[in-house]
C-alpha cells in the first residue's frame, strides 16, 4: 500500500494513493494504519493533482545516520565509522513533501541530504539484525536539510539538523512489501533539475536492518518512529567549490519505487 495524509477542511486527512488518485481512509490519522488497523475508505477517490500532500507521518520520534556512505564520509573528510552515529531530527523539522523549506537567518551554507527513510511498523526494541526488517512498515523520500556551518561549529547538532521545516518527507509511505529490497533502491537529488546525487542503497555502510536493530538497543522503537538513513555522495559542501542552497532553489530527492519530493527553498 501507499500511504498519504493530505490537508482536508479541517486537518489532515489519511489515505491510500491508487494510481494517481487518493481514497480517503476511515481512520483517525495514517499511524493508525501504520500500527495495524484496516484502511478502510471512507469516500471517493479524489486526483491526486488535486490534493496537498502532508508529510504521511508526524513520528514520536525521528533518527537520522550520519555518514553511512563510504564515499560519503570521504567527501566530508571524515572516516567511515566503526558505529552507526546516532542523531535526532526534532517535531518543528516534519515537512510537507513539497515543504517549503525556510531558508534560517542564522546559517549561509544549508545544504540537501537525499536519504531512505525507513517507517517502524511493531514496536522494536533490543531486536536482532536478522530479525529487525519484520519492524519496519514502509519506507519515503527524506530530504535531511542542513545547516553546514552550524554543524561544524556547535558540539550538539540540534540547530544544524532541526531548523524549522528541516525534514520534508513522502510523498507517501510505501509498504516494505511494494518497496522490496531497501538495500537495492537508487537515491537521486536534484538541485534546480541539476542531477547532484546519484547513488545505489547498496553502498550503505550500515544496512536497514542493521540500523533498526541498533536504534531498538538504545531505546524502544515505536510505531509510526521513523529512522532516515543518511545521505550517498554528492552534497553541497563536499562539491569543488562548495555550493549552498539560496532562497528559490528547488530540491527533489527520488528513490525507486517511492516516488519523489521536491520543494523549494524560500525566504523566512
Ligand atoms: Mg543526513
Amino acid at each position: 500500500m501507499r500511504l498519504c495524509s493530505f490537508r482536508g477542511a479541517d486537518g489532515p486527512v489519511p489515505g491510500l494513493v491508487e494510481g494517481d488518485h487518493v481514497v480517503p481512509l476511515a481512520v483517525a490519522d495514517s499511524l493508525d494504519v501504520v500500527r495495524g488497523a484496516d484502511p478502510v475508505p471512507a469516500g471517493e477517490a479524489i486526483p491526486l493533482a488535486d490534493v496537498l500532500l502532508e508529510a504521511p507521518i508526524l513520528p514520536g520520534n525521528a533518527l537520522a545516520i550520519g555518514l553511512n556512505y563510504r564515499a560519503h564520509a570521504a567527501e566530508t573528510g571524515k572516516e567511515p565509522p566503526e558505529e552507526p552515529v546516532l542523531f535526532a531530527k526534532m517535531r518543528g523539522t516534519y515537512n510537507r513533501p513539497s515543504g517549503p523549506v525556510i531558508h534560517p537567518e542564522w546559517t549561509r551554507r544549508l545544504d540537501y541530504e537525499g536519504e531512505l527513510g525507513v517507517v517502524i511498523g511493531p514496536r522494536a526494541h533490543r531486536v536482532p539484525v536478522d530479525r529487525a526488517l519484520d519492524h519496519v512498515f514502509g519506507y519515503l523520500c527524506v530530504d535531511d536539510v542542513s545547516a553546514r556551518d552550524r554543524q561544524k561549529s556547535e558540539p550538539q547538532w540540534i540547530r544544524a539538523k532541526s531548523g524549522w521545516g528541516f525534514m520534508p518527507m513522502g510523498p507517501w509511505i510505501t509498504s516494505a512489501d511494494e518497496a522490496g529490497d531497501p538495500q537495492d533502491m537508487r537515491i537521486r537529488t536534484w538541485v534546480n533539475g541539476e542531477l547532484r546525487q546519484d547513488t545505489s542503497t547498496e553502498d550503505m555502510i550500515f544496512t536497514v536492518a542493521e540500523l533498526v536493530s541498533f536504534a531498538s538497543h538504545v531505546f524502544p522503537l515505536e510505531p509510526g518512529d521513523v529512522i532516515t538513513t543518511g545521505t550517498p555522495q554528492g552534497v553541497g559542501v563536499g562539491l569543488d567549490p562548495m555550493r549552498f542552497l539560496q532562497p528559490g532553489d528547488i530540491v527533489r530527492v527520488e528513490i525507486s519505487r517511492l516516488g519523489a519530493i521536491e520543494h523549494e527553498i524560500v525566504l523566512p
